[in-house]
């Protein structure tokens, strides 16, 4: 279905990635409604209009669909039977089947082994039983993470040895997920837009990790042409068994040649904000025009690009960076967040050059004692 510019666009979920959303359908000449709890949410500071709901306020998400002509989400934990409800008689093309399997871990490694994407060994851990005889299966190092709500490296444990199972006690009174611990050459992820016709493929980038928190991401990743295929296979694998439209990540573990699966979220990703600046169109248009309908063109990456995420704790280095001259380009988004907390994302600097690493050198001198 197509959507023209001039109607609305409702989006679920009011920070950044509605916010930068948001910005590429106002610039072209969409109205946008946000549906978000919070006043003032990123977002809404640059759309139309805000209906103030929590995500799983049936009424509110029902006014959202009644006020708009095609509704998306930036999240993936938005309730997928209330979408599945709505997407009977609204027009939501991302769809809610693509939820239900990326809000489980265990249902969406099971998705992945499905489509023949290589995982890393897990098992499902419902109490300390599961998780005695899953150690036995899979040894030690391994990862307990919770089968739904986890991101950023919340939820999640290392255990390294019996002595540690006494720490899980928390994390085992939900559902979680236990797999191998594996140690990596290289994080990446691959980002690609799905219409009803078309599949964009933006440039691979390689993501560097603080305490479970994508901090860098450098692109183009360091890999061979043959693993920049494998990736992208897989990413086409899994948006085309989930018949999904819009913007979608895979993030991929590569070791030893190989690549494994990690996770996939149906909507636009944080390693993928380098397209703003890096390539000839962004996550965020593409995201837009496939959700309307429109006819996506192929994405390239116009120069090397480093992007840093900006955390609560870093506004005062960033704020200090930006007010002196320096040789390396880089282009700064703050998401208009009130409380800079701890570890929460405020924003990000991308940097675009010649060769990555004089990018990644600069991103890096940023922050203090990163
Ligand atoms: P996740 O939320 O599952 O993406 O985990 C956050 C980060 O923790 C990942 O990007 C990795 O850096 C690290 N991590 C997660 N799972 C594993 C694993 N099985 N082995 C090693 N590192 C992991």
């Amino acid at each position: 279905m197509i959507t023209l510019p001039d109607k609305t666009i409702g989006i679920i979920g009011g920070g950044q990635l509605g916010k930068m959303m948001a910005l590429e359908a106002k610039a072209m000449g969409y109205k946008v409604i946000i549906l978000d709890p919070a006043n003032n949410s990123p977002a809404s500071q640059v759309s139309d209009r805000q209906v103030v709901a929590t995500y799983d306020d049936v009424s509110a998400l029902e006014e959202l669909c009644r006020s708009s002509d095609v509704i998306t989400y930036e999240f993936e934990n938005v309730n997928s039977e209330v979408i599945e409800s709505l997407e009977k008689i609204h027009n939501i093309p991302q769809k809610s089947n693509c939820l239900k399997v990326s809000q489980h871990r265990f249902l969406e490694k099971n998705h992945a082994k499905q489509c023949g994407v290589p995982c890393i060994e897990y098992r499902l851990i419902n109490c300390e039983e599961d998780l005695q005889q899953a150690i036995k299966e899979l040894g030690f190092p391994t990862v307990l993470k919770t089968a739904r709500n986890g991101y950023d490296g919340k939820g999640q444990f290392v255990l390294k040895g019996n002595d540690d199972i006494k720490h899980c006690k928390k994390l085992l009174e939900e559902e979680c997920v236990l797999e191998k611990f594996i140690t990596f050459d290289k994080e990446i992820s691959v980002v690609v837009t799905r219409s009803e016709k078309d599949i964009t493929y933006f440039p691979i980038g390689e993501n560097i990790h603080h305490n479970g928190i994508l901090r860098y991401s450098l692109v183009p990743a360091n890999i061979s042409l043959d693993v920049k295929n494998k990736a992208q296979e897989i990413a086409c694998k899994l948006v085309e068994s989930l018949d999904y439209i819009g913007t979608f990540a895979v993030e991929l573990f590569f070791k030893d040649n190989d690549l494994y699966f990690n996770e996939m979220a149906p909507r636009p990703h944080n390693s993928a904000h380098y397209t703003i600046e890096g390539c000839n169109q962004s996550q965020f248009h593409t995201h837009i025009k496939a959700i309307c309908g429109l006819p996506l063109f192929p994405a390239y990456l116009k120069q090397p690009t480093v992007m840093l995420n900006i955390f609560g704790q870093d506004m005062s280095d960033i704020l200090n960076y930006i007010q002196h001259p320096h040789k390396v380009e880089s282009y700064l988004h703050l998401y208009g967040k009130e409380e800079a907390v701890q570890n929460r994302k405020m924003g990000h600097l991308t940097f675009c050059g010649e060769d990555i690493e004089t990018l990644f050198k600069e991103a890096h001198s940023v922050i203090k004692g990163d």
